[in-house]
């Protein structure tokens, strides 16, 4: 505690926010300000999710007790020039209050500042949201916001206030059940957000998706201002390419259009609604943070959790909703981990996307775009999926020595203009040589440096075409994906990728005997090689163990 003060009775205790959120706030009220209406997403979000939390919660739990009224309230308080955001879901306990909007918990202000400034104006209002921050919006419209709080299960009520300058206060309050009012005290030009047709207006731009149902009050009665409507159980030809757009930005805090929407329901072994998305771009964060799917899991419309895992991690890309009649509506964390119905669920949905996928890998161009921004998670399918690997393996696509070759050398400053190509192991496997049997490629940092490296020489100098992979997580899954087609796949620094034509082995005893006693231990063999047209030597790998890549990353982590 940094201070006390007397109001009353009560003791109201002020605390200094961490230099983190100081700086947070200046960057989301001056950043964000030409969007500020996003701000009632970002509230009505928040309370919304506290429902949903709160009625899983009470399944397991019966201190927490059922949602009195399950209703996100927004009331406008012209006179007062104050917008109230209510909601009866989980709270916030004293700790809870300080802890969540006194501090950053998901990402440094750093990281979050840089995006900022490099994104396009019309994507930053996705980014609050991606980067947790979305309470903080509330300071671009409020002068000052006033947090009372009643966690379930508790008695105490606490209230958090601040005027976004460097501190929050909290004290003791009262509230008769559990839930949440947010109060914001407008700023004098944002009073637009006190009349109840513009309030409507932002709602159904934004949170028209969200199944708790919101309300207005208008004229002292509360209206409903969102459909709630579960879009995904609409027959497919009803629903809009806008509307779907719309839910999948609400959902994945996109501001992009979805590249692929997958919109079925399955009937038979197990009946379910879904509705899934392959971004149109690459998300912030999520790709290279949790690897675990967060598509969520509704019983009958309602949502009960976006941790079931209904996706592998290599799919994690992928946002959405699967909502099935399978499952009580009461079901439980524990039942969640025992119903052999999650299994079903997770077949039928892992084999639709793979197969839509496949779909759309027959336009070339189209399927670039997805490969850009998730390639790098299909491949760890490769490595850790022994279900799915053949599947995927159709779907890989790779930078290739021989295509741009062919092309012939593009002329300066031309290369930036030209997209390299993209090159599938079936495309590789149809123009390999007469006689040849291995899929050749080569792992390395960057696709420039591999096209350049003397590892090459010899395969270019024979006309072999070899896939060039630049990628981390090259240096592993090719272990594991042992061939295609009936064709090994195998890296051409290991020493069994000699082609042959070794005729200066004779020539050279004397000088490779004085090397490898020159070398010692270091080495475990110096050889003649046919691989080299113009260098004069090349490390290479022993046959059997590991790449060359895979060393260095082995060498970087301490292996
Ligand atoms: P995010 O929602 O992405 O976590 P926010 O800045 O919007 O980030 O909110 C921070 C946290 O504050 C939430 O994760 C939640 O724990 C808590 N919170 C915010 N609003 C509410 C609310 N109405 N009821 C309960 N908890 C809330
Ligand atoms: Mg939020």
């Amino acid at each position: 505690m940094d201070g006390q003060e007397q109001a009353g009775t009560a003791t109201v205790e002020r605390h200094e926010f961490g230099a983190e959120v100081g700086r947070l706030l200046d960057l989301v009220v001056h950043a964000l300000y030409s969007e500020r209406e996003i701000f009632l997403r970002e509230l009505v979000a928040n309370a919304a999710d506290a429902t949903d939390r709160r009625r899983f919660e009470a399944l397991t739990d019966p201190s927490i007790g059922a949602v009195d009224s399950p209703a996100v309230r927004i009331v406008p308080d012209k006179p007062g020039r104050q917008l109230l955001i209510a909601d009866s879901g989980i709270g916030m306990s004293r700790e809870e209050l300080a802890q969540n909007l006194g501090t950053i918990a998901r990402s440094g202000t750093r990281a979050f500042g840089h995006k900022l400034a490099e994104a396009k104006p019309e994507e930053r209002p996705s980014l609050i949201g991606q980067f947790g921050v979305g309470f903080y919006a509330a300071f671009m419209v409020a002068e000052r916001v006033e947090v009372t709080s009643r966690r379930a299960g508790s008695d105490e009520a606490w209230t958090w206030a601040s005027d976004g300058a460097g501190s929050y206060t909290l004290a003791p309050a009262e509230r008769e059940t559990p839930g949440t009012d947010i109060v914001l005290h407008l700023k004098p030009d944002a009073e637009e957000y006190l009349d109840p047709d513009r309030i409507e207006a932002v709602v159904r731009k934004w949170a028209d998706h969200i199944t708790v149902p919101i309300t207005i009050a208008r004229d002292g009665r509360d209206i409903a201002a969102n459909e709630g409507t579960a879009l995904w159980r609409r027959p497919k030809a009803e629903v809009s390419e806008a509307d779907a757009n719309a839910f999948y930005r609400h959902l994945g805090h996109m501001f992009d259009t979805p590249w692929a929407t997958i919109h079925w329901r399955a009937e038979g072994t197990v009946e379910f609604y879904a509705m899934l998305f392959v971004p149109g771009s690459k998300p912030f964060e999520p790709v290279e943070g949790e690897r675990r799917s967060r598509v969520r899991l509704h019983v009958r419309r309602m949502f009960i959790t976006d941790e079931a895992d209904l996706l592998p991690p290599w799919l994690r890309f992928v946002q959405g909703v699967i909502d099935t009649e399978d499952l009580p509506l009461n079901v439980s964390r524990e039942m969640l981990q025992a119903t052999p119905v999650l299994a079903r669920l997770r077949r039928a949905a892992t084999g639709r996307v793979l197969s839509e996928l496949k779909t759309r890998a027959k336009d070339a161009a189209d399927y670039a775009a997805f490969w850009t921004n998730f390639g790098s998670v299909l491949k760890e399918g490769v490595w850790d999926d022994a279900e799915h690997r053949a599947e995927i393996a159709p779907l890989l696509r790779f930078r290739s020595l021989r295509a741009p070759a062919e092309e012939g050398a593009p002329a300066e400053g031309e290369s930036a203009k030209r997209t390299p190509e993209w090159v599938s192991l079936a495309e590789y496997v149809a123009r390999m040589h007469e006689g040849q049997d291995t899929i050749w490629y080569l792992v390395g940092d960057d696709a420039a440096a591999l096209a350049a490296s003397p590892q090459l020489e010899g395969m270019r100098a024979k006309g072999i075409e070899v896939l060039l992979l630049d990628d981390p997580i090259d240096s592993f899954w090719p272990e594991r994906l042992d061939s295609f087609e009936g064709r090994k796949l195998r890296s051409v620094t290991q020493a069994a990728a000699e082609l042959g034509g070794a005729a200066t082995a004779e020539d050279v005893s004397v000088l490779t005997a004085a090397m490898k006693e020159a070398l010692g231990d270091r080495v475990s063999d110096v050889r003649a090689t046919g691989r080299l047209t113009d260098s004069a030597v090349v490390l290479a790998a022993a046959a059997h163990g590991p790449d060359l890549q895979m060393q260095r990353l082995l060498r970087r982590s301490g292996r």
